[in-house]
């Protein structure tokens, strides 16, 4: 079995999170992929929050169509501060011994994954998968593969190896890192929330009864 774990706020889900979420499924050979939207409080979130359960019926209407891909309400029942390692235990609890289990996660949060709680530990136990994306108006990323590299080596462990022609770097005890390289999608959760409070359309930003249920509750205004 190949488990793959994709968190993020989902306010709302958008074409580029679904994107991302088919190309993890089809580029690693995944047997399933679990969307796991955070508990964050609202007066943390820079504008506006919708509340969860609605950021939870979103993914629901998102989700026909791939068997693959699962919502999970974990963090959401959970509450209080989400520890990345706290929902991989939960999930290893459940899944069977020796099944492999993949991180989805955007390069800037990789890059800060050194200061995330039990780190090493994450990493003896999850496999990585960094995915660059760029949004409209901002630099692209930069040549991410150096930038992995750099830090892999100087923040995470030295043991790690880039392995030859492949977007993956390994230990000698196992572990490994995977860069996601893909046709960048330049949706992002704010351009949907900023399209909404401008009056325009989003049509092309998500999938239709995403955009329905958004004007039905009136969300983002
Ligand atoms: P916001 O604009 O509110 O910050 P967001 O669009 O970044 O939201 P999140 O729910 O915070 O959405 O993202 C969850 C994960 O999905 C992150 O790891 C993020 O990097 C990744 N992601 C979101 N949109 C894209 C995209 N268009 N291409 C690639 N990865 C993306």
């Amino acid at each position: 079995m190949r488990a793959g774990l994709f968190g993020g706020t989902f306010n709302p889900i958008h074409n580029g999170h679904l994107m991302v979420a088919r190309k993890v499924l089809d580029r690693l050979a995944l047997d399933r992929l679990h969307l796991i939207p955070c508990w964050t409080p609202p007066h943390k979130h820079p504008d506006y929050l919708a509340p969860a359960d609605d950021r939870v019926r979103m993914i629901r209407l998102a989700l026909p169509g791939d068997a693959r891909i699962h919502l999970s309400e974990i963090e959401i029942q959970r509450r209080g501060p989400s520890y990345t390692i706290d929902t991989v235990d939960a999930f290893r609890t459940r899944l069977a011994p020796g099944a492999d289990l993949f991180l989805v996660m955007g390069l800037d949060a990789f890059l800060d994954i050194h200061t995330w709680k039990d780190h090493q530990s994450l990493l003896a136990v999850v496999q990585p998968v960094v995915v660059t994306r760029e949004i409209a108006n901002a630099e692209p990323e930069a040549d991410p593969m150096t930038r992995m590299d750099d830090f892999i080596r100087n923040q995470l462990s030295a043991d790690y190896r880039l392995q030859d022609g492949e977007n993956r770097w390994r230990t000698p005890a196992g572990r490994a890192i995977h860069h996601l390289s893909t046709r960048p999608v330049a949706v992002s959760s704010t351009m949907v929330r900023r399209r909404v409070r401008e009056g325009k359309a989003i049509t092309d930003l998500v999938p239709p009864a995403v955009g329905a249920y958004i004007e039905r509750r009136e969300l983002y205004r």
